[in-house]
């Protein structure tokens, strides 16, 4: 089971962390801070608290895992998160990012496909004082009951733009999204125009679980 003990040890893991992040180029420094707050073997079991703060992905059962800090630092800082922004994340997951986004000052609504992770994430987050909105079902289809949103993270990957998830964007609003096969995906920062059209800029490449469902594989 999880702990909720943050041990100066664990403390100085997470400063540790940070400057590891910070030599790899992530320079925002509400992000950074970010990181240095959640506590992310609190996502860990016991025995494999060691595991924490590697910058390193790591299973979290059900067959999916915990993104990497560099992944979840690189998203959040393409993000560019304002105070009260509305955000959507397609990709519950352990709840990670969500802590990450939510310590950004983020309006947090995260949606998850899997049932038993999101019973679990909801729970676990509540118990550790995070408040976010909670969803289950295909997120490649967006949140319509709740669009739009100034910022979407998508957080596995897809074989395209889901058309679904750049309409429920705001204008002006940034969608940050791997896009590509099932070994390499490109990230793509795709900002939303008062048209309706959207620009995107391609960035690094990283390799996420599959976006599964109606607009996805
Ligand atoms: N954000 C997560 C975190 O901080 O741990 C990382 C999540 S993991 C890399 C990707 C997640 O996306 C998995 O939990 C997977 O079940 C979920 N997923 C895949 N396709 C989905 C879809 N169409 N809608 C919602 N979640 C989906």
């Amino acid at each position: 089971m999880a702990t909720f003990e943050d041990s100066y040890k664990h403390q100085g893991q997470r400063k540790q962390l940070v400057n590891e992040l910070k030599k790899k180029g992530i320079s925002d420094a509400g992000v950074l801070a970010a990181i240095g707050k959640v506590p992310r073997h609190f996502f860990f079991e016991r025995t494999f608290h060691e595991f924490a703060y590697k910058d390193q992905a790591f299973p979290i059962g059900d067959g999916q895992t915990i993104s990497h800090p560099f992944t979840v630092a690189y998203q959040s800082q393409v993000l560019h998160v304002q105070k009260g922004e509305k955000i959507l994340e397609i990709g519950t997951g352990s709840g990670y990012q969500a802590c990450v986004l939510l310590e950004l000052g983020a309006k947090l609504y995260t949606i998850e496909r899997q049932a038993n992770l999101y019973h679990k994430t909801k729970a676990f987050l509540h118990e550790m004082g995070y408040r976010a909105h909670f969803f289950l079902g295909d997120g490649s289809k967006g949140l319509p009951s709740h669009a739009p949103f100034d910022k979407i993270i998508v957080t596995a990957g897809a074989p395209f733009v889901p058309p679904a998830l750049v309409s429920q964007l705001k204008a002006g609003g940034i969608m940050i999204i791997p896009v590509g096969d099932e070994k390499n995906q490109r990230m793509l920062s795709v900002i939303k125009k008062t048209d309706g059209s959207f620009d995107q800029v391609e960035l690094d490449s990283f390799r996420f679980v599959p976006l599964i469902g109606d607009n996805a594989w």
